[in-house]
């Protein structure tokens, strides 16, 4: 062996966790991957010891240390108090983006897509994920979408560098941008900006419904896909299902300064402990660990003998359909015995140059200039909506004027439709005669309104950037 050895942090998790690493790390190991592994507890142990988050302060100092990852999957319990470990390790360690590789290998993996092979790349902080959650009256909760400009900027680079560095050449971004206009719009718009950098790799964009389909009906039409949170975590579990089993998927989380990887999977109870599981999903997950920490020879040898293990006809029951089933262990052995050997009739790998983590080399996007216009009044009411109106331009003051009010985004006054099902939940919105609205007549204007006894629910400033307005207007406006 040479070159020096890497230190990583390794949890065996719950369920069919330990079983799967440690036939993965046999396998690593005979394949010449120069690891040091520091052995962490996570999962349902950690749990009862206290440790809301899942992970001891033991584990986060290990974690930080050697800021490299393998994680088998780890059993999320039920109930209030427990936060999901990944999406705790995600975002406490900034794991901004999510890879999935989603490959077919057929005629020995049976699917209705033998040419698949396509990448998820996923944002994987924003987005609804962030977890802001509300509820504001008797009958409606709301969940905030966030969408930052340096996130899509990270996610978007590091997307078109992944695919340059695979050799991949083709860049799909799929958003909903055509209803949300803003958020999703920036998405979209700053993978275009990013995009101009990298005039080598084929780029288009989807509205994720009719992307989601194509994927499902013809993934072999794919290369890179880049999606949102949301969409990028279903679309992947779409992906990893047409392409024949969850069980062969493995998937990576890269940030700045520490990444994770794991097989997409769960701790699959049912079969825990019968040496039943297929470790191929997290074995798939070293290898790329493996490219990350600059062992892509390694990775590429342990991969064709894995890829030769699978054309050999040796499989698990997962994936064995109407042949025999080797358990994980035997299949580990397997894969070990043909270190060495390459595939004949899938294609081989090569050694994979980890894509870097991006780092912006545009300047930043020169400051806007922002004027607030105006305010969005939210406010819980339960009668009807002319009442409501009449009681809101009380509030009027110089020329802030109520100018429309929506129930659930749709427009109920001035001029609304009787047939509009309408809730306690009011946005109602002040605009300022067409100049700017200094704060404390905002602040002012809630002080009436509680004054007034309007329950209201929060304030949103409507403000312009560089005259462009930067709020949606509303339908039927
Ligand atoms: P699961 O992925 O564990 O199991 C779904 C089905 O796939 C089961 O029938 C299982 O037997 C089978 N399966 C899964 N992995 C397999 C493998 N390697 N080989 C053969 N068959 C396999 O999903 P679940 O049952 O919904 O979740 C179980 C637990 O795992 C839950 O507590 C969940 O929160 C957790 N989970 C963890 C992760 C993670 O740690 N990344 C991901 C998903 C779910």
């Amino acid at each position: 062996m040479s070159g020096s050895t890497t230190p990583i942090t390794v949890a065996r998790g719950d369920g069919v966790g330990p079983e799967i690493m440690e036939a993965c790390l046999r396998i690593l190991e005979a394949g010449g991957a120069r690891l040091a592994p520091e052995f962490i507890e996570l999962g349902e142990a950690v749990w009862r010891q206290g440790h809301s988050s899942g992970m001891t302060p033991e584990g986060w100092e290990s974690l930080r240390r050697t800021g490299v990852f393998y994680k088998a999957p780890v059993a999320t319990p039920q109930g209030g108090g427990v936060k999901s470990i990944n999406v705790t390790v995600r975002k406490s360690l900034g794991l901004f983006a999510n890879v999935r590789p989603c490959t077919a290998y057929a005629p020995f993996v049976p699917t209705r897509h033998p040419g698949m092979d396509l990448v998820i790349i996923r944002e994987n902080e924003e987005d609804l994920y962030a977890g802001i959650e509300h509820r504001q009256t008797q009958d409606v909760v709301q969940c905030l979408k966030l969408v930052t400009r340096p996130g899509c900027e990270r996610i978007a680079r590091y997307g078109f560098e992944f695919a340059r560095s695979q050799g991949r050449k083709r860049v799909t971004c799929m958003t909903k941008d055509n209803i949300m206009k803003l958020t999703d719009g920036l998405f979209r718009q700053v993978f275009e900006e990013v995009g101009q950098d990298y005039p080598d790799i084929a780029q288009d964009h989807m509205i994720i419904d009719i992307g989601a389909a194509r994927i499902a009906d013809s993934p072999e039409a794919f290369d890179v896909i880049l999606a949102p949170n949301l969409y990028g975590d279903i679309i992947s579990d779409i992906a990893a299902q047409v392409a024949g089993s969850i069980g062969l998927a493995p998937s990576a989380n890269i940030g700045a300064r520490c990444a994770m990887f794991e097989a997409v999977h769960g701790s699959a109870p049912d079969i825990a402990g019968q040496d039943i599981a297929n470790p191929s999903g997290l074995l798939l997950a070293g290898l790329m660990m493996l490219n990350h920490v600059g062992q892509g020879e390694v990775a590429a040898r342990i991969h064709n003998a894995w890829l030769r293990t699978l054309e050999d006809g040796v499989a698990t029951a997962d994936i064995a359909g109407d042949r025999p089933a080797v358990g994980g262990e035997a299949f580990a052995s397997e894969v070990i015995s043909r270190i060495g050997a390459s595939p004949r009739r899938l294609a081989p790998v090569g050694a994979r140059r980890p894509p870097p983590v991006p780092i912006s080399n545009r300047p930043p996007a020169g400051r806007a200039e922002k004027t607030t216009i105006g305010v969005d009044l939210f406010v819980e009411w339960a009668g009807d909506v002319d009442t409501l109106a009449a009681r809101l331009q009380t509030l009027e003051q110089g020329p802030l004027e109520l100018r429309l009010i929506t129930n659930r985004g749709v427009k109920v006054w001035p001029e609304g439709l009787r047939e509009t099902d309408c809730v306690d939940h009011w946005r109602c919105r002040f605009m300022n005669g067409g100049s700017s609205i200094p704060l404390k007549d905002i602040a002012a204007l809630t002080v009436r309104a509680a004054e007034a006894g309007l329950a209201f629910i929060k304030t949103e400033n409507l403000c312009a950037f560089d005259g462009e307005p930067g709020f949606s207007l509303g339908q039927g406006q």
